[in-house]
């Protein structure tokens, strides 16, 4: 493997790819417009089970869109969406379906501002999953350990810091108990000292093997979780790439303008 040095802010230790042979979403040809403007350009990208990818590129280049895709928060037009073997189309079953199987952590966290954080987290199971409440209140408080901040729980949303409430949110999504979890921007949102703290997350969230596509500009992040980076630029995927060569030796000059002006 490749031996060039890193930037100044040298990576985490590289985490182990947890990636199967398993394909878990396998996106063919996909397009999308929006009215008459073309936002996802013939799109191909195969998910493996346990895959975790980076997701960069210009804004506007279409990297939201193409996740909302995933679990259908969008429609595309043209081409297929295949999640966890279930086809992206206009049946409403499967769109239950896939919204119980993907998670999705925004950049601003959309949690329920009238509603504790305990109960921001039982929703879910309690109303898509259907499981009894003494179970959804253990789950959630479980979850709310594992992002660290267990003694939240009986507070409401604006209490809380941006990075609290993130974190709030992403144990908000692992309550359902998801097989693939997509963050759009996840700390974009947040003053720098709390940025840190919700990486830190997901990068517990990447060593228990879950599939992820995250879009983020944090490229240390990138390096640490990433089996693969893919830069998306004016609807198209421009370059992918495993992390070292993606950034210490990118191919395209779109890609070279992008990463000059972000690190
Ligand atoms: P990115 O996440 O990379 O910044 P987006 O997927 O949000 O890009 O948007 C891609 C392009 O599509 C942008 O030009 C944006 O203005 C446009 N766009 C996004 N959402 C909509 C929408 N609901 N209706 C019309 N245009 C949209
Ligand atoms: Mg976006």
């Amino acid at each position: 493997k490749s031996n060039t040095p890193m930037d100044n802010n040298a990576a985490e230790e590289k985490l182990v790819s947890a990636a199967s042979s398993e394909v878990i979403i396998n996106i063919e040809k996909v397009n999308k417009w929006y009215d008459d403007f073309h936002v996802l350009k013939d799109i191909d990208l195969v998910v493996k089970k346990g895959e975790r990818i980076v997701v960069c590129g210009p804004s506007g280049s279409g990297k939201s869109t193409l996740i909302r895709c995933i679990n259908n928060l969008e429609e595309h037009q043209e081409g297929s969406i295949v999640v966890d073997g279930i086809t992206l189309n206009k049946n409403l079953k499967n769109i239950d379906h896939i919204r119980t199987e993907v998670g999705m952590v925004f950049q601003n966290f959309n949690l329920f501002p009238h509603l504790s954080i305990l109960d921001n987290l039982m929703l879910g199971p309690i109303w898509v999953r259907k499981m009894p409440k003494a179970e959804a209140r253990a789950t959630a408080l479980e979850y709310l350990e594992r992002v660290k901040i267990p003694e939240q729980a009986d507070k409401f949303p604006g209490q809380l810091s941006g990075g609290q409430q993130q974190r709030v949110a992403i144990a908000r999504s692992l309550c359902m108990n998801p097989k693939i979890m997509l963050f759009d921007e996840p700390t974009s949102a947040l003053d720098p000292e709390m940025i840190k703290e919700v990486l830190d997350v997901m990068v517990e969230l990447a060593e228990t093997g879950m599939t992820m596509i995250v879009v983020t500009h944090e490229m240390n992040f990138a390096k640490t979780i990433a089996d693969r980076v893919i830069f998306m630029d004016e609807g198209d995927i421009v370059e992918e790439n495993e992390p070292l060569q993606f950034f210490n030796n990118p191919q395209h000059d779109r890609t070279k303008l992008f990463l000059s002006q972000i690190l």
